[in-house]
């Protein structure tokens, strides 16, 4: 509401402003109009001439003929007799006869005059000084006989303007003596149309000669012809002005021009003059005035100049032809001037108005130019088709004007928009976390009553450098009061950059970076510096790689504070001096009340240069801190491309941060699960059921995921949907996946499964028999034989649970890492050999042989050789239990090119193919027939895997029901991870 009545306002500000410069200019400087009334008929061009419109002149040629004007008047009589015998409507005789000369020649001439009946004459009226010596203006009128013998005497004066131009013709002229008399050009056509002299006279607005009305200039003052004598009324006499429309530059009537020379020498047909206004004057350049017209100086169609000047003949054949035509100009009344104006101005507006949005500044141009061009079009055509003179000076001047104050106001509206909106984000400041405009008294934020509290000192200050260099301003204190600034001396011990390792772990007090900064400030160095402690005050310079940015000051210091605390206390300033230094500046940006003016272009870049400094710093704050959690986390839009990951994600998925931007989230998650081979169809269901559950149920979805074969890891996969709204209410904004890794707890988990498993299975069996048949022998009698059985019995369940214990616990001990691995180089072959020459006996028990096929020079292998032994000697003691009596196994070492190859086969029971996905699994045993006596824990197969894969290998078995197995070790050459 409030915008459109200041925009209604302006509006017509700018259309009145517009208006009135425009009316101003015009009525200050009428040569503007009449300059552009000249180049509109310029514009417009010459007409087709009129054919009853004849010259009959004297021009060079004449004179050379009949020497220097003027002539014998019997010369001009002859020639008037010859026009008038060929019955011309009227002849004009622009020629002064005012000094009589010769007699006979006089009445010579004025005999053909009245022999011809129509001849008009001319007078002339002239400024003389009178016998007072006062100007006096007089009619130089024709002799007496002359003007008694014509059918008319008219006027001939030309009246030009200031630029020497004839625009207008005095309709009529008057001495002091309201002696007043027509135009010549109104007497020719009075008597060429048979009019009375008397009927020719003045009404409201124009003169009536005959049937047709003169339209006169309006604005003409009338002069007050006041005679001396004073008893004699005041006569006012309207001086009519009428506007002569030019038929074209001089020249334009060549072809119905004739020469006195030809006309005497008979080479004027009489038709040619017959029925039409004959005008007779002087064209010779040294002959009468000659005046400028809108034609001077135009360039003419075919390029010509016409720069010359035309003479008054010719000026009253166009005067003439203007009355014949009616081609009377009109002007546009004042009003519609104003009107027109103000339209302009509206039109300004508006099309800029409409001019926005894409490549605006051609657009704008294109309309103003458009708008102009249709100004000029519209002038042009009324001008040419109507002969009206349209207010082309108002309607420009007033498009001058709207332009630039047009744009003006928009200009400042967009600067007032702009300071809006600054202040809109200045205002938006809570939304950043880091702003320090937090309320003073706050003492948590202040970092120096931290460190204050961490070091136990009564006064901490700290500083910040100041933009030119050398002195430091205090930005945060707690204590008694110090100095507000410091200078470079006061600062007593340097820790440099390099010393304050910008990657100082504070939680876990060891550093994350590569240099160890529990050496870069060696205590040796606070030591020595016991004069300060004494002083029990300490400045640190703060900042990183040598570059001063910053002062800590600590006073009243208690002698036993650690150099780590130390530390800690100038990476904290630092950060808060990080931090603050984004912020100078920001008292720029104070909120603009609402009417003051728009500000400077300066002040806006300054403010948006701080707060852009500003946004800039928390989008790296925000981003550092994403990139630093512990967490996997990808943030994608809403259908599922990633738009940001960290690098922990990256590390989980395994695929660069780079390459995860912009890619598919669940198609990469996919990727990871299925190690790479992702089916479309699955990954598509996925998506859709779990966008199905973020985006309709607006719930979360959380599941484990797995990575990886050897070692697996697991995380926990939590995708939410970002919202617009914190209450789960407002639109969604993009979807975030965090993975974290709890292969910790899965392991945990499943040692927790494993031992419930071994207590309630494995163990609690034995300890049942063992129970069972020790409660027989405690309470009954029992036979010599069978008690030796039962205690044998014992011994066989206790040795299990013993050797299940055990074995278990050598599972667990690996798995949890708490049994190191003793590395060492390990011939492979003499190993064998002596887990063979151990497993001999149970082999000889079942009449077993041994076949070995261990190539000769295996190269060295690094492992731990005792846990190698017992994973060898678990799979060849197996091939022997497992197999029946005399049968062979074959034990099988070589070289598999970068990694070795151990192979144990039997020709024994095999197992199932069912089971043989199970038989690693810990307490797993093959529910066989043929072996249901053998002895066993089910965790000899568990311990070989988990040894084989800490030492980097894999373990692979083939087996066939009946047929037998083989057990593969692959051990890698040199492992990349031990
Ligand atoms: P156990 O202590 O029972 O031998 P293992 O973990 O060593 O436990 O073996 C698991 C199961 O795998 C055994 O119970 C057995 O059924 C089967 N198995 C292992 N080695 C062989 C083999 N060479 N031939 C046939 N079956 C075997």
């Amino acid at each position: 509401m409030m915008r459109q009545a200041s925009l209604a306002a302006w509006l017509i500000a700018i259309v009145v402003v517009s208006v009135m410069v425009a009316m101003m200019c015009s009525w200050r400087a009428p040569g503007l109009g009449l300059y552009l009334r000249d180049r509109l008929v310029q514009a417009r061009g010459p007409l087709t001439p009129p054919d009853d419109i004849v010259l009959v002149v004297i021009d060079e040629t004449s004179i050379a003929r009949y020497g220097r004007f003027p002539w014998q008047r019997g010369l001009t009589a002859r020639a008037l007799d010859t026009i008038s015998s060929s019955q011309p409507k009227a002849i004009a005789l622009d020629v002064l006869y005012s000094e009589p000369t010769v007699a006979t020649d006089d009445n010579d001439l004025a005999d053909s005059i009245k022999r011809a009946g129509n001849a008009v004459v001319a007078a002339q009226i002239t400024e003389i000084i009178d016998q007072s010596g006062a100007p006096a203006v007089r009619w130089l009128r024709p002799l007496a006989q002359i003007e008694n013998a014509a059918a008319g005497v008219g006027h001939a004066n030309v009246s030009t303007e200031a630029d020497g131009e004839a625009r207008t013709l005095s309709l009529r002229k008057a001495d002091d003596h309201a002696q007043a008399l027509w135009s010549i050009a109104v007497e020719t056509i009075r008597v060429g149309e048979g009019v009375r002299g008397p009927s020719v006279r003045d009404v409201a607005g124009g003169v009536i000669l005959g049937l047709r009305t003169i339209p006169v200039e309006p604005d003409v003052p009338a002069p007050h012809f006041a005679p001396r004598q004073t008893n004699v009324p005041v006569d006012t006499l309207r001086a009519d002005r009428m506007s002569i429309d030019y038929v074209g530059p001089p020249g334009s009537f060549s072809h119905q021009t004739f020469s006195f020379a030809e006309l005497l020498d008979g080479h004027v047909a009489p038709q040619s003059l017959r029925g039409k206004y004959v005008l007779i004057g002087a064209t010779a350049a040294t002959l009468g005035d000659h005046v400028t017209t809108p034609f001077t100086h135009a360039d003419g169609t075919a390029g010509e100049q016409h720069g010359e000047l035309m003479p008054g003949v010719e000026v009253l054949a166009n005067a003439v032809n203007t009355i014949l035509r009616s081609r009377f100009y009109s002007d546009t009344p004042e009003w519609l001037a104003v009107l027109l104006a103000a339209l302009v101005a509206a039109a300004v507006m508006g099309s800029l108005a409409i001019a926005q949005g894409q490549f605006e500044g051609v657009k704008q141009l294109g309309v103003l130019f458009g708008l102009l061009a249709i100004i000029l079009a519209t002038s042009y055509f009324v001008f040419v088709h109507w002969l009206i003179v349209p207010p082309l000076v108002p309607a420009l001047l007033s498009f001058a004007t709207a332009v630039p104050l047009a744009l003006l106001r928009r200009s400042l509206r967009t600067s007032a928009d702009l300071d809006t909106r600054i202040t809109e984000l200045t205002s938006a400041n809570e939304l950043l976390l880091l702003s320090t405009e937090r309320p003073a008294s706050s003492l948590s934020s202040n970092p120096a009553t931290l460190i204050a509290h961490l070091t136990g000192s009564e006064a901490v200050a700290v500083y910040l450098e100041s933009r030119r260099g050398g002195r430091y301003r205090l930005v945060a204190s707690h204590g008694t009061i110090v100095a507000p600034t410091l200078t470079e001396d006061e600062i007593s011990l340097e820790v440099s950059g390099a010393q304050v390792a910008p990657h100082y772990s504070i939680t876990g007090g060891s550093p994350l970076g590569t240099k160890d900064s529990a050496e870069t400030i060696p205590a040796h160095e606070f030591e020595q510096d016991n004069s300060i402690r004494r002083n029990r005050q300490l400045t640190l310079r703060l900042g990183h790689d040598g570059r001063s940015r910053g002062a800590l000051l600590l006073r009243h210091l208690p002698q036993h504070v650690r150099s780590e605390t130390l530390r800690l206390c100038v990476e904290i300033a630092t950060s808060f001096i990080a931090n603050l230094a984004d912020e100078t500046g920001s008292s720029a940006l104070a909120p603009l009340s609402r009417w003051q003016l728009p500000r400077g272009v300066e002040w806006k870049a300054r403010a948006l240069g701080v707060l852009s400094r500003r946004l800039l710093a928390r989008a790296r704050f925000v981003d550092r801190a994403l990139r630093a959690v512990e967490d996997g986390l990808v943030v994608a839009d809403i259908s599922g491309r990633i738009a940001f990951a960290n690098p922990r994600a990256a590390e989980i998925l395994g695929i660069p941060e780079r390459a995860l931007v912009g890619s598919d989230l669940f198609q990469r998650l996919a990727e990871t699960e299925h190690q790479g081979a992702a089916d479309d169809f699955e990954v598509d269901r996925i998506a859709r059921e779990t966008l199905m559950r973020l985006i309709i149920g607006r719930g979360a979805v959380e599941r484990e995921i797995t990575v990886g074969e050897a070692p697996r890891r697991y995380y926990t996969l939590r995708l939410a949907a970002v919202m617009s709204a914190d209450d789960g209410a407002g639109d969604i904004l993009g979807l975030v996946a965090a993975l974290s890794d709890v292969t910790q707890q899965h392991e945990l988990q499943e040692m927790k499964t494993d031992v419930m498993a071994l207590v309630t299975h494995e163990l609690l069996t034995p300890l049942t028999a063992i129970q069972g048949m020790s409660e027989v022998l405690a309470q009954f009698e029992v036979q010599e034989e069978r008690r030796r059985e039962m205690h044998l019995a014992i011994n066989d369940e206790a040795k299990r649970l013993s050797h299940m214990i055990t074995e278990y616990m050598d599972i667990t001990k690996l798995e949890s890492g708490a049994h190191p691995l003793r590395l060492l180089p390990v011939r492979l072959t003499p190993l064998i050999e002596r887990v063979l020459l151990l497993l001999n006996p149970l082999a000889a028990q079942r009449d077993i042989r041994i076949v070995r096929h261990l190539a000769p020079d295996l190269p060295l292998l690094l492992a731990d050789a005792d846990l190698m032994a017992q994973a060898l000697t678990n799979l060849i003691a197996n091939a022997i239990k497992y197999s029946p009596v005399k049968t062979e196994i074959t034990v099988e070492a070589r070289d598999a090119g970068g990694s070795l190859l151990v192979e144990v086969s039997d020709h024994g029971y095999g197992i199932s193919a069912d089971a043989l996905p199970r038989i690693f699994e810990k307490f797993y045993r093959v529910p066989n027939v043929e072996d249901t006596d053998v002895p066993g824990t089910g965790l000899g197969l568990a311990l070989v895997r988990e040894i084989v894969e800490l030492h980097g290998g894999r373990v692979t078995v083939h087996s066939e029901p009946g047929v037998g197995s083989t057990f593969s070790v692959r051990l890698p050459l040199a492992p990349k991870d031990l």
